[in-house]
């Protein structure tokens, strides 16, 4: 792919420059690499053995696939485990995320607060509403969503805030919770990176007014594709659980129970953002192995702190006192400005591969020609996005496949 899409952007304000040079980072591969004899190490693998894969042939067996008992079960489990009152499962994050937004009333011009350092699903769930995300920028620290600066965001359209808590360590809710209390606003947080993420002795996901977490192929606790809505409020979970299936009173399961299979009504507006059974039967083995999923991140993100700390010009990530104060989805370090392509690229030859996270949303195209928002609106995502490299780190990662993940990064370091 070549950045041939910097002439549309040429502005007035001189950050054509500084555009060009992002597009070329984000397009153009720096030549062929090497590879060296190393076996393999992936960024990151979902963690499933023989009991996912047992779960999910009993569903196809039971001929039972799409909505049924399944989803009841992992929806029931996956709220005790956080103990909040209500667990809404649907197709992903991004419409757990807009499901939030039509319950609460958020609709065309309205303003929702969110962050630039985030994947793109995050604004464009409030596009899916008519709303249009205001981004506030992050902590260079802890890369969350500053809290300081999201007062003088606010605006009378303002309808929601919408916090990520990034890598997974948590926003400061009680600030947040605060802000919301005082503006009238709903807190949605995208925690797609939060499970499980404690935060002064409670889960993310019963914090908020509505959480949304994501069940991709890479998030901590995977179906493959899915999403859940959390809630203790119910006014808020009734709706959700209708609007999730076409708006239909009834699931296929309810009225194959009752023996009374096309008997329903349109309750509320609806969507096609179910979850199926083959996708719950698995959520609910990646559930039951989710503490200790979330030990073996945690016991290797110690391992990096502790060996990555002593090396010059790396910056290891905020690591809360409390260790379950942190899911360690990503283990990201900083780098000196202008050295991490030369760092990534390194470490590829040495066959371990690594991700940055995030490109920041106001440096894409379409953020920039839909919204107006510009290079150097949001210093500190700019800052952050060049220094950040995400390292190796999944459950299935070995001990000895870190330490030859950080051997390597001392040699390329150390040179
Ligand atoms: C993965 C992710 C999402 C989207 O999740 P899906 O389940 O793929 O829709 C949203 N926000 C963040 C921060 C994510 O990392």
């Amino acid at each position: 792919m070549k950045p041939t899409r910097v002439v549309r952007n040429e502005v007035e304000d001189g950050s054509t420059e500084k555009r060009v040079k992002y597009l070329t980072l984000l397009t153009e591969p720096q030549g062929k690499i090497k590879m060296a004899k190393n076996p393999f190490i992936p960024f990151s693998r979902p963690w499933i053995d023989d009991t996912e894969i047992e779960a999910v042939s009993q569903v196809l067996a039971s001929k039972w696939i799409s909505t049924g008992n399944r989803v009841r079960e992992f929806e029931r489990a996956f709220a005790e485990y956080l103990g909040v009152k209500h667990a809404i499962a649907v197709s992903s994050c991004t419409h757990a995320l807009h499901l939030s937004l039509v319950v609460a009333e958020i609709g065309s011009d309205d303003e929702v607060i969110t962050t630039p350092y985030t994947f793109t699903a995050t604004a464009e769930a409030i596009r899916y509403v008519g709303a249009k995300p205001i981004f506030v920028d992050i902590e260079p620290d802890t890369l969350n969503i500053d809290i300081t600066k999201i007062e003088q965001a606010i605006t009378p359209r303002t309808k929601a805030i919408m916090p990520v808590h990034f890598a997974g360590l948590p926003c400061d809710m009680d600030a947040l919770q605060d802000i919301c209390r005082n503006h009238n606003l709903v807190l949605i947080d995208d925690a797609a990176h939060a499970i499980p993420t404690e935060y002064k002795g409670q889960y993310i996901g019963n914090i908020g007014d509505l959480s949304a977490f994501s069940f991709y192929a890479n998030k901590n606790l995977t179906t493959g594709e899915g999403g859940m809505i959390t809630t203790n409020n119910d006014a808020f979970a009734k709706p959700l659980r209708t609007m999730r299936l076409h708006g239909i009173d009834k699931d296929a399961w309810a009225r194959q129970s009752q023996r009374d299979i096309w008997r329903y009504d349109i309750a509320t507006e609806g969507y096609k953002y179910n979850m199926t059974d083959i996708q719950a039967a698995m959520g609910l083995c990646q559930l039951m192995k989710l503490n200790k999923q979330h030990e073996r991140r945690r016991d290797l993100a110690q391992i990096y702190q502790k060996e990555l700390a002593n090396l010059p010009n790396v910056r290891t990530p905020v690591a809360p006192e409390n260790p379950n104060e942190h899911s360690w989805h990503l283990y990201i370090i900083q780098l000196p400005p202008g050295e991490r392509e030369g760092f990534i690229r390194a470490l590829s030859e040495a066959n371990i591969e690594c991700s940055v996270h995030y490109i920041p949303l106001h440096l894409f195209e379409f953020y920039q020609e839909q919204y107006g928002y510009r290079v150097g609106d949001f210093p500190c995502a700019e800052a952050a996005f060049e220094r950040v490299v995400s390292l190796p780190l999944h459950p299935g990662l070995t001990e000895e496949e870190i330490h030859i993940v950080i051997d390597e990064i001392g040699k390329i370091l150390g040179s």
